[in-house]
C-alpha cells in the first residue's frame, strides 16, 4: 500500500443531533496496526558485545521504525517503549488481543568478531494453541495447510530490502518454531537480527545515526513492500490481519536469541 493513500474510509449508518436517522456519515476506520517489538529489556540485556547491549539498540531501532512507519501513515502499537522487562508470553498476548497486520522483532546478534551480517527469522508450524485458531487464506483449515507463506514472504521482503538498505551481509531467511514472538503470534511475525554487537564493525555502525536511518528504512520499505503484495487480490488473501485473542494456557515460552 502507498504510504501516501488516504486512511480506508467506510461507510455506516449513523444517527446523530446534526444528521437524520439513516443519513450515511463517513467514519475513518484505523487500519490494524503493526506491532513492533523491541528484544529483551530491562533485568535481560540480551547480547552484549563491545560494551553495547541488545536491549539498549533494539530499544532505539524500535522507536525510530514506529516513527518512520506512522509519518507513511501506519498505525503502530509497540510492546515496549522504554527499559522494561516483559516476558516472552506477553509480547504475543498482547499482539494476539486485536486483529494485527505484522509482528517485527527486532533483536542484534551474537558469534565470533569475525560474524557479521542480517538474518530474518520466520515461524512455521506456529505453537500448537496459535495453529488451531488461525484463519488461513482461502479458508483452509491449518490442520490441512501444508504451509502458510505469509511470515516466510514477510520475512523474505524484509531481508531483501534491508541488506540492500545497508549493504550488510546477507545471512538469509529462516525459519525457526522455536523462538517464542513469532511463533505465538497469530499474524505474519518475523524476527530481524539487525547486525552482531560482537562484530567491532557493526557495533560501531549501530551507534551511528546515518547506520540505523539505513537499517529502518530497509525495514519499513520491505514491510511495505510485502503488504502491498499481501493485499493484491491474484496473491488470494481476503484479509491480511489475524485476530484475535487465541487460549495460551501452555505458556511455558521457548527462548529468543
Ligand atoms: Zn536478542
Amino acid at each position: 500500500m502507498a504510504s501516501q493513500e488516504a486512511p480506508q474510509i467506510v461507510w455506516t449508518e449513523k444517527t446523530t443531533a446534526e444528521s437524520p436517522a439513516g443519513a450515511r456519515v463517513a467514519e475513518p476506520v484505523p487500519r490494524p496496526a503493526i506491532v513492533i517489538d523491541a528484544g529483551h529489556g530491562g533485568a535481560d540485556p540480551g547480547t552484549v558485545g563491545n560494551g553495547q547491549y541488545e536491549k539498549t539498540w533494539v530499544l532505539v531501532l524500535s522507536n525510530a521504525l514506529a516513527e518512520e512507519l506512522r509519518q507513511r501513515g501506519w498505525e503502530v502499537l509497540l510492546t515496549r517503549r522504554d527499559d522494561a522487562t516483559i516476558p516472552l508470553i506477553d509480547r504475543s498476548v498482547r499482539a494476539n488481543a486485536e486483529p494485527r497486520l505484522a509482528f517485527i522483532s527486532l533483536h542484534l546478534n551474537a558469534g565470533g568478531p569475525e560474524a557479521s551480517g542480517i538474518e530474518t527469522y520466520y515461524a512455521w508450524p506456529k505453537a500448537p494453541e496459535v495453529m488451531a485458531r488461525l484463519e488461513l487464506p482461502g479458508g483452509v483449515p491449518p490442520d490441512r495447510a501444508i504451509q502458510d507463506d505469509r511470515g516466510r514472504l514477510l520475512a523474505e521482503a524484509i531481508q531483501h530490502s534491508v541488506t540492500a538498505a545497508t549493504s550488510a551481509r546477507d545471512r538469509g531467511v529462516k525459519n525457526q518454531p522455536q523462538y517464542s514472538v513469532i511463533s505465538r503470534t497469530r499474524c505474519p511475525a518475523v524476527l530481524v537480527e539487525c547486525g552482531f554487537l560482537t562484530s567491532p564493525a557493526e557495533a560501531a555502525a549501530i551507534q551511528t545515526a546515518d547506520y540505523r536511518n539505513k537499517l529502518v528504512r530497509g525495514l519499513a520499505n520491505g514491510l511495505e513492500i510485502w503488504l502491498r503484495q499481501a493485499e493484491a487480490p491474484e496473491f488470494g488473501w481476503t484479509h491480511v490481519a489475524e485476530g484475535c485473542e487465541p487460549p495460551l494456557q501452555d505458556a511455558e515460552a521457548t527462548g529468543n536469541p
